[in-house]
């Protein structure tokens, strides 16, 4: 999830930033796998922080750097301008309750960079996760918070915000998104052909 105005045109992203995958890449619907080993996600989560500090997002879903297991990592921000956000690593997120009052909010996400939606979601929800140590947490958020969780919750579901957001929006940026996604196919299907033939048949043609 992103929070801030989209990077400017003339600034280049860190590399790390550039293994986000974009609207497109099939990567982003597919079905994810429940994590039954969470110590075993330690180089996934660090590698996850740090493509999410290099695309200056607040969020981010394990699908988005191409791997399907339920695991996101975000930053509850503080009000407090001088307290540093705290971090947090959910691995089976699931949301337990939401409120009926919902609140509408431009949305931003890594895989639709500089694209922002308005998404109504509930106010206040109630979600269950486990940390890296494998402990189960219950956590009650609000406003923004509840708004991430729910975020990175949908990626894990293969849902993404343009399944959210207002229609009026969402036709507002439908060129832009369009372009996107013909973008994110071009860029695949040249990667599809730099690369050699898949492992298996290399083997299968060896003696
Ligand atoms: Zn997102």
């Amino acid at each position: 999830m992103s929070e801030s105005a989209p990077i400017s045109e003339t600034e280049t992203l860190p590399s790390a930033a550039q293994k986000v995958r974009t609207y497109g890449d099939p990567v982003l619907r597919k079905p994810v796998r429940q994590v039954t080993d969470p110590s075993s996600l330690q180089a996934l989560v660090a590698e996850m922080w740090e493509v999410m500090y290099a695309a200056n997002g607040v969020g981010l879903a394990a699908p988005q750097i191409g791997v399907s297991q339920q695991v996101a990592v975000l930053l509850k921000l503080s009000d407090n301008e001088q307290e540093p956000p705290q971090e947090l690593v959910l691995v089976n997120p699931r949301l337990l309750e939401a409120s009926s009052e919902t609140e509408l909010m431009e949305e931003g996400c890594l895989s639709f960079p500089g694209i922002y939606l308005t998404v109504a979601r509930p106010r206040r929800v109630v979600v269950e996760f486990w940390d890296l140590d494998g402990n189960h947490q219950q956590v009650e958020a609000e406003g923004f918070f509840a708004r991430e969780f729910l975020h990175e919750i949908d990626h894990l579901g293969g849902r993404l915000i343009i399944d959210r957001a207002e229609r009026a929006a969402l036709e507002e940026k439908r060129p832009e998104i369009e372009v996107l996604r013909r973008e994110t196919r071009q860029r695949l299907k040249a990667q599809g052909q730099a690369k050699p033939k898949s492992a298996k048949v290399q083997r299968r043609q060896a003696p």
